[in-house]
């Protein structure tokens, strides 16, 4: 194998024509440092030498154009800054102005007076007529009549190596001068032919071969969609490897019986009766955890399908079973009040829970961690401050992440630490993640989805109000909280500045309490400045009924439970994303009173703003609304995605290639299932090439 590979590993200043200063640029600008590199730095496009339009076709809707034709003349106008290069190009139909202002030395360099150019770049409109400001250029020759390579690779680079007279066609000689030098041999093989054949896909080095310089567009289009498959089947492989290994190989702790404890909750103070769907992913929990091996789940429900119950049951399953279970929350105030629900249910049953926070004193704290370390504490919920280091269980067999999926794999391998086999881990997402993305930075996790709400519920009505109509906004409010209703009023964490954030917060506290002046109205406000105790107390009260009102940050976004609120007033709306926006509205609409959501927003909203308010108000449906999210903002920006590795796609896409994702998906999981550890035959190929990366990647480490 490494005899195969070592023509790629060569470093790139080795490439005939690329030479020590060239190298240093294409490694600090592209990051190709090898010949391998080279070879993945993949067209964004290729220019079709047979299409040539005229200069009178252009106008103001033109984007992008390729012409050829002679050049007039060209010169040099403006001084330091405004200096620039301009030139006129003439073909038979007209004449267009060409224009740099960088890399004007060496652009001159390149430009004869009288010879043929052709032409590519994006129309502009200058002083009336039609321009092309920093245009690919270079000299014209008629492509061959046979057609043959009449489709040339360009290749993404930067505004400095342009400057430098390295444009987007010139690193396509590179790769010319590469594939000279290339066998088959040298891009072998990595999926399994079966595989290959049955999804009619190119073999590799074709594929390679026709991504740079196709044929014909629809190889290239066959060689894209070879390579896009490749990167997505590869990464659901190592998914699926994890995932299986863990199943095979990895011990872990036996829930072996449904006890006293789940029984008598469930028969005696569990307030309503399970949905289907509740009852079906406690199933699924039973099966992972009475297996012998560790449980990674990740239970995917829209907000208030009601996950909170299945984690106390699974809890109960646990203590069962003799193992303690811990509950994690993404906040503080999330954590008090999973502790005091969790709590009251729990108040005839001989279960010790307790709350561990960064807020808990000292000496609480003390108690709690000896009771962890003696098993006289059964549950405990808490915040982050729970896996620190400090924390240790007796004999902690189940660890529950509530409304968070940025639990990552290097926070979820620290919970191993805490037990000398590794504990089950449930994580429950905050908002429903995208399938395509589940199964790409999640994809090492089993997981169960709650698609059904509890019975009674009615569908938020949610709509979209300007400020200016504040007051009517305000008496609807006003109308609710005469029925008995609550209210939220939320205000955007301005991220720059807390401060600014505070002081909007302050302005709001004010004006709601001048619409609402009558001494029977109590309001309740909950900041990220308070100190612990005085947001639980502000809190508690809401939950109490106490205040009708509550005035609040986005501390409150996730989990907060008061079934009792029936308006969440959203004001500043259109800085609030897509996600947020779904868990907020999730507030309300919790008990069967029918709720509603408002938006409040300025005259002035950006498209994008405008687009997710109008999502919001056609659908109430968290998976509809993730992909959405997923189509707008890109799997980069979803939370906790970005270090996750498993998205550093070259060409593929999870927005754009889902079709492609599920097949790569389905072969991956085919083939590991049956075969875990790759020894078969067929899959050697694979095999091979895995460990290759393994070293190339560090990627051994990450599972
Ligand atoms: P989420 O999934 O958003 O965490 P919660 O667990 O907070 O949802 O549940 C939302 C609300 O629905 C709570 O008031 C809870 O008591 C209630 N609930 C949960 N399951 C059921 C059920 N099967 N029937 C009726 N109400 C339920
Ligand atoms: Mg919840």
């Amino acid at each position: 194998m490494s005899e195969l590979a070592s023509i790629l590993l060569t470093p790139i200043e080795y490439l005939k024509g690329v030479g020590p200063l060239r190298a240093d640029m294409l490694k600090t600008e592209l990051e190709i440092f090898t010949f391998g590199d080279l070879l993945e730095h993949f067209p964004h496009r290729h220019i079709d030498k047979t299409k040539v339009n005229s200069i009178s076709e252009i106008n103001p809707q033109t984007d992008y154009i390729q012409i050829a034709g002679t050049l007039l003349n060209y010169e040099t106008v403006g001084e330091g800054r405004g200096k620039r290069l301009v030139a006129q190009l003439r073909d038979r139909t007209g004449i267009i102005e060409l224009a740099w202002f960088q890399g004007i030395t060496w652009v001159v360099k390149s430009l004869h007076v009288g010879s043929d150019y052709l032409v590519f770049g994006k129309t502009g409109f200058f002083n009336g007529k039609p321009q092309i400001v920093h245009p690919e250029i270079e000299p014209y020759v008629r492509a061959n009549a046979d057609g043959k390579n009449f489709l040339e690779p360009v290749y993404p680079t930067t505004e400095k190596l342009k400057a430098r007279g390295f444009n987007g066609r010139q690193l396509g000689k590179f790769t010319y001068t590469l594939f000279s030098l290339l066998q088959p041999k040298d891009i072998p093989e990595n999926i399994p032919s079966e595989v290959l054949e049955k999804l009619k896909l190119m073999n590799r080095f074709e594929a390679y071969r026709n991504i740079h310089f196709p044929a014909s567009v629809q190889l290239s289009e066959q060689s894209i969609r070879r390579i896009k498959f490749e990167e997505l089947f590869i990464a659901q492989i190592r998914l699926q490897l994890v995932r299986l290994q863990r199943h095979k190989v990895s011990r872990g702790v036996v829930f072996e019986k449904v006890g006293d404890l789940f029984n008598t909750l469930y028969a005696k103070y569990l307030p309503f009766e399970l949905t289907g769907a509740q009852k079906r992913v406690l199933k699924e929990i039973r099966a992972d955890t009475g297996r012998g091996h560790q449980m990674n789940r990740l239970l995917q429900g829209d907000v208030g399908s009601g996950k909170t119950i299945v984690a106390l049951l699974s809890m109960l399953l646990a203590a069962d079973n003799g193992y303690q279970s811990c509950l994690m929350a993404p906040t503080e105030i999330l954590a008090q009040q999973h502790y005091t629900g969790l709590s009251e249910l729990l108040k005839e049953m001989p279960v010790e829970i307790a709350l561990l926070t960064g807020s808990t004193k000292a000496k609480e704290r003390k108690r709690i961690l000896k009771g962890l370390l003696e098993d006289t504490i059964h549950f405990v919920v808490g915040t982050h401050a729970v896996i620190e280091d400090s924390v240790q269980f007796k004999n902690l067999g189940l660890v529950i992440v509530d409304e968070q999926h940025r639990f990552g794999v290097a926070q979820r391998a620290r919970l191993w630490e805490k037990a000398t086999v590794p504990p089950h881990v449930l994580v429950m997402t905050a908002t429903p993640i995208p399938r395509t993305l589940a199964m790409t930075a999640y994809g090492d996790l089993d997981y169960s989805v709650m698609d059904e709400l509890p019975p009674g519920r009615q569908p938020v009505t949610t709509v979209h109000r300007y400020e200016t109509a504040r007051a009517s906004v305000m008496d609807f409010a006003r109308t609710e909280i005469d029925k008995g209703r609550q209210v939220y009023f939320i205000y955007p964490l301005i991220e720059e500045s807390l401060k600014l954030s505070y002081e909007d917060l302050m302005q709001g506290y004010e004006q709601v309490k001048s619409f609402f002046p009558e001494p029977k109205f109590h309001i309740s406000m909950v900041h990220g400045r308070q100190p612990g105790v005085q947001k639980e107390t502000n809190m508690q009260r809401f939950v109490s009924g106490d205040t009708q009102i509550m005035v609040s940050t986005t501390v409150i976004e996730v989990g907060v439970n008061v079934p009792n609120a029936s308006v969440m007033v959203i004001e500043s709306a259109e800085k609030f994303g897509l996600s947020q926006l779904h868990q907020l509205r999730g507030r309300v609409g919790r008990g069967t009173e029918k709720s509603f959501c408002i938006l409040l927003t300025g005259v002035k909203a950006s498209k994008e703003a405008r687009e997710r308010i109008k999502i919001m108000c056609a659908t109430n449906d968290g998976f509809k609304i993730a992909e959405k999210d997923l189509e707008i903002r890109g799997p980069g920006d979803i939370e906790g995605t970005r270090q996750s590795g498993a998205l550093n796609f070259k060409i593929a896409s999870i927005v754009n290639d889902k079709a492609l994702l599920e097949l790569a998906r389905t072969e991956a999981e085919r083939i590991v299932s049956e075969d875990v550890e790759l020894g078969l035959a067929k899959n050697l190929q694979l095999k091979v090439f895995l460990h290759s990366q393994k070293r190339k990647n560090g990627w051994g480490k990450i599972s």
